[in-house]
């Protein structure tokens, strides 16, 4: 223990810790993960050797029959320090996947037959669950092949799922849940009601006894072969890999339907992790990766509803003012209407809320539901149009006459085609003033208008003015990005522009085209089509004010660059994201695939000789195989 530190505060951080770490195995948490990891820390950094940092968990308390584990479930080692994840992985090739938020479960098949399942417990002794995890449609009840192995995984409910999950158990008179990682460990201790179960999903990440495997990829890409779900797994192959892909991953994991509380890297060579073996408490060749996320708690005193561009009706809790990683916190994002009806959230409910970084603070869960119920708006607040519930958001159909909708399209189309100085706050003065109301009226505009805006000089007036006229001239893809339309980014644009070169061509296109080219989901070809169709006025408006998109050729099309008419296909984790991999090809004159054909010039993998289904028709149609190294070297050749 370090001297300088109080022992009485030493004394109660160890007491708080084992009281919420037995209550933790129960089900029912008393604090959230990032309150007890704050605890957590504060002791070990004044006592590393604690007693209780090593005390894994109570033992299983709910009732089901306890069932051993012939190999324990042991716990990660955790850091909230890049340095220390950098120094562990050395010269070593490690693996990355974010850390699902749920409950950790065991699968045993015996010639390829699901016999049983068991929770982690205190990862020696866990509880039977096989009747509940039957339910689970992830947890397959048969394997392809005739293999006596088990798997490991997580178990978790996703918020979609939690939103039905709580109007059934309401249904059927059962208490409301308080949020999606707690109500997965009470059903799955549950003696009735086990149907509710459905509603889990569960990721695959570990299997024991699968013989002919080298590393940890081919691990998860052996289990998603047999039928499982597994999460997103990135090769790693230096330390200064590591920041840019824990950047990447809190992107998306942010917005993602399943809850994550980290990320996960192991080693990828299964060998070295064979020789590493564990300690006591957990395995050596694994590390989790916390933020140093901050969460406070606070009441809500309103909750308001604003419309975006695309009519959708988001919910903002107007909070008691907190202070939290460096800024008072008076708003949050309630995500969604289902997610207030959920939660039954309302005014006056304690509520923990989270803010890593620089991202906007979002609501957490309830601590102290206030009594009532929640209420949705009936009418939209710009246009007064009365809202419809399409299962998960309120939305504004009234799309060309929403002032807010209309707002919001022409912000997002200032973005796309890259406006500069025109801030949400001016364009509204615009509108005010009836100087725009559709966003072609924006081309129309002379120096003069902008003058009569307030605080708008000479020199502004003119910049406003060349701004909004040199964007006339704008790539087709930045265009088409420019008029919202939902199922399509950017990227979805050029790659139809590669197939379909016009803009008249792609507002022709069917639905059944767009499903034909590779890799097009059918939400978003349906949902794109539907999104040419209703701004065809618009599109013609643009066109008419002098909005003029340009179609540049792309490499592959001139055949230009050292990949000029090469097909790739990548198959396998790599070191950078697939996209970027992809949009490199493409600059470098190659076209990017999905899958392996007659067509096909190179299969890209690191996995040498995977067994994969891509990987064997490359061999059949005898295609070149290359490393990823291969093809950055002759990127830079070229
Ligand atoms: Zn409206």
């Amino acid at each position: 223990m370090k001297a300088d530190y109080d022992a009485s505060r030493v004394e109660k951080l160890a007491r708080s810790l084992m009281t919420y770490k037995k209550q933790y195995y129960t089900g029912k948490p008393l604090v959230s993960d990032a309150v007890y990891d704050k605890l957590e820390q504060e002791l070990r950094s004044v006592s590393p050797q604690h007693p209780v940092l090593s005390y894994v968990g109570a033992a299983p308390s709910t009732g089901a029959p306890k069932a051993t584990h012939d190999m324990p479930m042991l716990s990660l080692n955790k850091t909230y320090r890049i340095e220390d994840l950098q120094s562990w992985m050395g010269e070593e090739t490690i693996v990355g996947t974010p850390k699902v938020d749920g409950n950790s479960l065991s699968l045993l098949y015996e010639n390829g037959v699901f016999k049983q399942a068991k929770t982690r417990g205190d990862g020696r002794v866990g509880e039977d669950v096989t009747d509940k995890v039957l339910w689970i449609a992830d947890c397959l009840p048969r394997l392809p092949k005739d293999l006596t192995i088990e798997v490991r995984g997580e178990v978790y409910c996703s918020q979609h799922q939690f939103a039905l999950l709580v109007d059934d158990m309401l249904e059927r008179n059962l208490e409301r849940p308080n949020n999606p990682r707690n109500i997965v460990a009470g059903l799955l201790g549950r003696k009735v009601h086990i149907d509710l179960c459905r509603y889990f999903n569960f990721f695959a990440f570990e299997a024991i006894g699968l013989t002919g495997l080298k590393t940890e990829v081919d691990k998860f890409e052996t289990l998603h072969g047999l039928g499982f779900s597994v999460v997103d797994h990135r090769l790693l192959k230096k330390p200064k890999d590591v920041e840019g892909y824990l950047e990447e991953i809190k992107q998306w994991m942010d917005d993602d339907e399943v809850a994550y509380d980290g990320a996960v890297f192991s080693y990828n060579s299964l060998a070295l992790q064979q020789s590493l073996g564990n300690t006591s408490h957990h395995p050596r060749f694994k590390l989790s990766f916390k933020w140093q996320g901050m969460t406070a708690q606070s009441l809500v005193k309103r909750i308001d509803w604003f419309p975006s561009r695309l009519g959708i009706i988001t919910p903002v809790a107007v909070i008691e003012g907190v202070a939290l990683s460096g800024a008072t916190i008076t708003n949050v994002t309630l995500h969604n209407a289902e997610h207030v009806k959920a939660y039954n959230l309302k005014q006056g409910d304690l509520i923990e809320i989270v803010r890593s970084g620089e991202v906007i603070p979002k609501f957490m869960q309830v601590l102290e539901s206030a009594p009532g119920n929640y209420q949705w708006p009936t009418n939209c607040p710009s246009c007064k149009t009365p809202l419809t519930f399409d299962g998960v958001r309120l939305k504004c159909e009234n799309r060309d006459a929403c002032p807010a909708q209309r707002s919001g399209f022409i912000l997002n189309w200032m973005r796309a085609v890259e406006v500069e100085d025109i801030s949400e706050k001016r364009l509204d003065q615009m509108m005010q003033m009836g100087l725009v109301e559709h966003v072609y009226d924006l081309y129309t505009l002379n120096v003069s208008d902008f003058l009569r805006l307030p605080s708008t000089k000479d020199k502004m007036a003119e910049k406003l003015y060349k701004n909004i006229q040199a964007s006339k001239n704008v790539p087709l893809a930045k265009f088409l990005n420019g008029l919202g339309i939902e199922g399509a980014g950017l990227r979805t644009w050029e790659k139809l522009i590669e197939h379909f070169q016009t803009l008249e061509s792609i507002q022709s296109v069917s639905a059944e085209a767009l499903i034909e080219i590779d890799g097009f989901a059918e939400k978003s070809a349906l949902q794109i089509v539907e999104g040419l169709k209703e701004r065809k006025a618009i599109i013609k408006q643009l066109l008419k004010v002098g909005v003029n998109p340009i179609v540049q050729k792309s490499k592959f099309a001139t055949g230009e660059g050292p990949l000029a008419g090469q097909q790739f296909v990548i198959t396998g984790a790599l070191s950078m994201p697939r996209e970027q991999i992809e949009r490199l090809i493409r600059e470098a004159g190659g076209k990017a695939s999905t899958s392996v054909s007659k067509n096909t010039s190179v299969l890209v993998t690191n996995e040498g000789d995977s067994g994969s289904s891509k990987m064997k028709k490359a061999k059949e149609l005898g295609i070149p195989i290359w490393t990823e190294e291969a093809l950055l070297k002759m990127l830079s050749e070229g």
